[in-house]
């Protein structure tokens, strides 16, 4: 790893997010540090932005993405591919000198951070004190306990996800819990309902639930299985159907960005709607307007019969992993 590289992050990027009831700037970094000390997900390939990064370089990294700050309100996505309340990727002074560095800028109305439940506790967290409204993302991916453990490889039990959730809420921040649209070995309808009834079982401990539609990354074993058609991203549809069901039972705000929508490797339907849905699934983000979803009834494609019949003789044909 060169200096020049360790000193600037793997990326970052100006977009919109929902702050209290409306649109915001958000600016997401991507911190490269010496990674996931888990790395055994099947579908995430996040090890290959990891290095031998030392504290300073961290910290270089995030005051080169702060240059390029808006002037106005934002929220910042701090991000490591990795956890950030691991001592062994970010050390506790860092955090703190982080926290200074929010705490500096007023425009900063939100900080967010991922986090392994097992690093949780509330003495690290009180590295962040400095940080006037703190969000503690995790990756729980489902709360069925046999597909986090058999088709994800999460390494960690909804019970460990539940006492790591009270700790941040008992501290005054907020939980944003990602939930996983279509983990492998699992149909098009299964993943539908799986992640509406996880969302159930989050609501009371999540002020955000962020929907991740499953995109195949290279070099995981979640790659190897779509090399061979085991494996299909989610539709859209499936996507539009989860957060409206979703959205439509609680009073919680509902993301979900659509990384690589309309790519075969991430989510997609026919390659003819793609576009549509997906800047709608954009909209309802900055926005929360389940009308948004609703119009997009209207669209009149023919990939929708496919994907309802796919759900009807789901469980009984494996062509979800087909188209
Ligand atoms: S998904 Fe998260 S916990 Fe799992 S290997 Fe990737 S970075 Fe680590
Ligand atoms: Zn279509």
């Amino acid at each position: 790893m060169t200096s020049s590289k360790s000193k600037k992050p793997v990326a970052s990027w100006l977009d919109y997010d929902f702050f209290e009831n409306e649109a915001i700037k958000c600016l997401t970094v991507i911190l490269r540090t010496v990674g996931c000390q888990w790395r055994k997900c099947t579908m995430c390939g996040y090890w290959q932005e990891s290095a031998d990064i030392s504290q300073a370089d961290i910290l270089a990294q995030l005051e080169h993405s702060l240059r390029t700050s808006p002037d106005e309100e934002f929220i910042l996505k701090i991000f490591t591919s990795g956890s950030f309340l691991d001592e062994r990727e970010i050390s506790s002074g860092t955090r703190r000198e982080i926290a200074r560095m929010v705490e500096t800028r007023k425009e900063i109305k939100k900080l967010v951070v991922e986090t392994r439940p097992e690093f949780v506790s509330a003495e690290k967290i009180a590295d962040l004190k400095a940080v006037e409204h703190l969000e503690l993302a995790i990756g729980l991916e489902t709360a069925d306990d046999f597909i986090r453990s058999n088709y994800i490889n999460k390494g960690f039990s909804f019970d460990d996800y539940r006492t790591a959730a009270r700790i941040v809420n008992e501290c005054g921040a907020t939980v944003k819990t990602y939930l996983l649209l279509k983990p492998p070995f699992v149909s098009e309808k299964k993943a539908i309902e799986d992640v509406i009834k996880s969302a159930d079982l989050v609501s009371d401990y999540s002020s955000t639930i962020s929907l991740n539609l499953c995109n195949v990354q290279k070099y995981t074993r979640l790659e190897y299985l779509w090399k061979r058609r085991y494996y299909r991203p989610p539709w859209l549809w499936s996507a539009v159907d989860a957060i409206k069901e979703i959205k439509n039972k609680r009073d919680v705000v509902v993301m979900s960005d659509p990384v690589g929508a309309g790519h075969k490797r991430g989510p997609h339907n026919c390659g003819s709607c793609d576009f549509v849905v997906k800047e709608a699934i954009k909209e309802f983000n900055v926005t929360q307007d389940l009308g948004v979803l609703e119009r997009l009834e209207a669209v009149d494609c023919e990939c929708k019969e496919v994907w309802q019949a796919l759900l009807k003789f789901d469980d009984f044909l494996f062509c979800s992993n087909l188209g």
